[in-house]
């Protein structure tokens, strides 16, 4: 399955056009032996790195909508996914494996492959960005009507350095990196029909629901410092992830929601606090460190959004400090996709 993409006629045709999109120096990057084309494909591990592997399921209904997000869009957003969680482990990509699960009809109408060809735009242009190699996959028929992404991300890491959750202790600052808030007001926006569907020529962050942006070399930069004690990406939202990542840990956390950077399409909403909280998909990184770090790192802000405390009888209770200094539990209450 890995190298091979292959099947139906009309597959291989799509093979032929996805293989052609992907120039030869993205198509075999320096750790991928054998790319599409075998049974499988062929990775070498560099001595003395580990390899670290995340796999994302893109479901049209939940994770997009194709009257909101063109296919372009969609593509990105299916490599972004993968390739924010190895920027989650501080981690490099190796190569990615797509298996895609289109409508019969997918490959018939002339519109519909216009849609196909579209997705693998997105995901070209992200994965040439950080030359990133598609080396294998899958495509099949699916009964439904709707689209089917699973994207598979191979990364590495110097043995025993990949960044994780579970390394927070109390008394080290609580960071995110970028705005937050950002994706789920424009998914909102997009919704309301109050912003038409983004393009992908936006300037670099004005369409963080669209196109939003991996985080790799700051995951990377924050390996490299080697005082981050825990690090994730936030593709739930703040209240979900700050959970996961305090439950890994065993420790509590203080937020406070004055703090939190927010993106300028949430900005000025009435629900601005309740986007950054529990709007999901910002791919921005979560990280702790007992360190003072700088405002901003690899050219992305920094802003430190709390403290990490000790657990309250055991249990990981996030606590939130809001403007005036009132204390309340923060509940985890990730996104819902197109919830209304
Ligand atoms: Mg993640």
């Amino acid at each position: 399955m890995a190298g091979g993409f292959a099947g139906a006629r009309s597959e291989l045709e799509l093979i032929r056009e996805i293989r052609q999109g992907f120039p030869a120096e993205v198509r075999g990057g320096c750790e991928v032996r054998l790319g599409i084309g075998d049974d499988c494909a062929i990775l070498r591990t560099r001595r003395g790195w580990e390899t670290v592997v995340t796999t994302d399921l893109t479901l049209e209904g939940r994770h997009f909508r194709r009257d909101l997000h063109p296919a372009v869009s969609v593509g990105h957003r299916c490599l972004a996914r993968g390739l924010s969680d190895i920027a989650a482990m501080g981690a490099e990509p190796v190569a990615a494996f797509l298996s895609l699960g289109l409508p019969a009809a997918s490959l018939r109408t002339a519109a519909s492959r216009s849609w196909v060809a579209g997705f693998f735009r997105g995901l070209q242009a992200l994965a040439q960005r950080y030359r990133v190699p598609l080396a294998g996959g899958d495509t099949g028929q699916v009964v439904g009507s709707e689209i089917i992404a699973d994207i598979i991300l191979i990364g590495q890491a110097p043995r025993g350095k990949a960044l994780r959750r579970s390394g927070a202790r109390a008394g080290d600052g609580i960071y995110v990196t970028g705005t937050l808030g950002g994706a789920a007001a424009e998914l909102r926006d997009l919704m309301d029909g109050c912003l038409g569907r983004a393009t992908g020529r936006e300037p670099a962050g004005s369409r963080p629901q669209s196109f939003p942006e991996p985080r790799l070399e700051l995951g990377r930069a924050l390996r490299l410092r080697g005082d981050i004690t825990s690090c994730m990406d936030l593709s739930d939202g703040l209240s979900t992830d700050l959970h996961h990542l305090c439950e890994a840990s065993g420790v509590g956390a203080e937020l406070r929601t004055a703090s939190l950077p927010l993106h300028k399409l949430a900005f000025e909403r009435a629900d601005r606090l309740e986007l950054a909280l529990h709007g999901g998909e910002d791919y921005e990184l979560l990280f702790t460190s007992a360190a003072a770090l700088p405002k901003r790192l690899r050219g992305i802000a920094i802003t430190r959004i709390g403290d990490v405390v000790k657990p309250r009888r055991g249990r990981p209770v996030v606590q939130m400090l809001d403007e005036a200094g009132a204390r309340s539990e923060l509940k985890p209450r990730g996104w819902e996709h197109f919830r209304r």
